[in-house]
């Protein structure tokens, strides 16, 4: 059976429920995370908030960028070679398809990956809280298809 795919984008209204003061700086930032497969890099974030914000700051998108990634509230992806990405959809456990020609990165959910376990005796004493899987290939538009 195929699951589902539901993913909100809703990012502004949760920092809203959390009492996160949102300036209107912040407030860009978070706009411009929402929606599906989103995955922008600080850099990227930071062009996306320019075209509301012309003053926006490289540093405020970062530190605003980094207090989200400490509330929880946005994921931080290593994805290959390029600079860090930043995901949204913390709701909704998923993993990631990382094309290795454009950088492209896609939200899917694996079969199989809520089975996935770490054996016992290969836990070295740790308590596991997650696992993240990157599947990695070439998109249509690298492949040329
Ligand atoms: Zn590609
Ligand atoms: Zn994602």
């Amino acid at each position: 059976m195929r699951r589902q795919m539901v993913i909100s984008s809703e990012l502004a209204e949760r920092l809203r429920q959390r009492g996160w003061r949102l300036t209107a700086q912040r407030r860009v930032v978070a706009d411009v995370l929402v929606g599906d497969h989103v995955h922008l890099s600080a850099e990227a974030v930071h062009s996306a908030a320019q075209a509301v914000l012309p003053e926006i700051s490289m540093a405020t998108v970062y530190n605003t960028l980094n207090e989200l990634v400490n509330m929880g509230e946005v994921l931080e992806i290593s994805a290959g070679p390029g600079p860090k990405r930043y995901d949204p959809n913390t709701t909704v456990a998923h993993q990631h398809l990382l094309c290795t020609g454009c950088g492209a990165l896609r939200d899917v959910a694996p079969e199989g990956a809520d089975a996935l376990t770490l054996p016992s005796d290969q836990r070295h004493g740790f308590q596991v809280v997650g696992l993240d899987i990157m599947f990695r290939g070439l998109c249509p538009a690298c492949t040329g298809t």
